[in-house]
């Protein structure tokens, strides 16, 4: 039950709640969602928005407001490794080192992968993937991802041609879960597929991951201060939405509406 002055995260949108992907637990491919700041519903840069109390979860005193916030990141891996079925043994490729790619590499270890290998093109960006729990990087403009045979892609660069690569580089009945930005085509062999049995999915934001979030979060094996590079008012939200573009060592920023 969530009073006032209770701490919460929450899950930024609303489902209909009635509809049959709602009723089979995917809410978020529900065709009525509202999601903060897809269009054109306004994002949740504010002192104050209204969320279903199903979707406000309290969070544990051990997990301060930066972490809390980034429940949200974090579930879109714990999503992404749900898709993918990492589990233990899994040899797992994570193709973008991003802020979605850095908590997918953290959930994979968590989940139990004997090998996350990171890909990425920003060395600073692959410095912090092995602090975080990858068993290797790969700086894929000096070096090729040839001899990794991963049996799982979580791709999340939103790179076309990175995207191809790293589904070539799959071994044999390996599976891809494409995690990054989705809306740009990419032209794929569908021999190279068939030959090779490659399984391809891919997430749609989250259904059901804050339980998940919040107990790995609390429990230490996922870092998500390691991913807060900036903090901003909420008057500076440009600077702070920006600050990737203009910074290669920004990470994640997170925005203090009260500050
Ligand atoms: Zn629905």
């Amino acid at each position: 039950m969530v009073g006032p002055g209770t701490r919460v995260s929450i899950e930024p949108g609303r489902p209909d709640f009635t509809c049959p992907q709602c009723l089979a637990g995917r809410y978020n491919l529900c065709p009525r969602m509202e999601f903060y700041a897809t269009p054109p519903i306004d994002g949740a840069l504010a002192e104050y928005v209204v969320v279903h109390e199903a979707f406000a979860h309290p969070v544990p005193d051990s997990l301060d407001d930066d972490r809390a916030a980034l429940l949200e990141p974090l579930s879109v891996g714990v999503w992404a490794a749900r898709k993918g079925r990492v589990g233990p043994g899994s040899r797992v490729l994570v193709n973008g080192a991003g802020p979605i790619g850095l908590v997918a590499t953290q959930v994979a270890a968590a989940a139990g992968a004997a090998q996350v290998v990171v890909a990425d093109v920003n060395p600073y960006r692959l410095e912090v993937a092995a602090r975080l729990g990858a068993t290797a990087t790969v700086d894929v403009s000096q070096s090729s991802l040839d001899g990794l045979d991963p049996d799982l892609l979580l791709e999340c660069s939103g790179h076309p041609e990175a995207t191809r690569g790293a589904i070539e580089a799959l071994a044999p009945a390996g599976r891809a879960v494409l995690v990054g930005s989705g809306s740009a085509d990419l032209a794929l062999s569908l021999g190279s597929l068939q030959r090779r049995e490659i399984e391809l999915t891919a997430t749609f934001r989250y259904a059901n991951t804050w339980p998940t979030a919040i107990g790995l979060a609390a429990s230490g094996r996922i870092d998500l201060d390691a991913l807060v590079t900036g903090h901003y008012g909420l008057a500076d939200t440009e600077a702070a939405l920006t600050a990737p573009a203009r910074d290669e060592t920004a990470i994640k920023s997170v925005i203090r509406p009260g500050e």
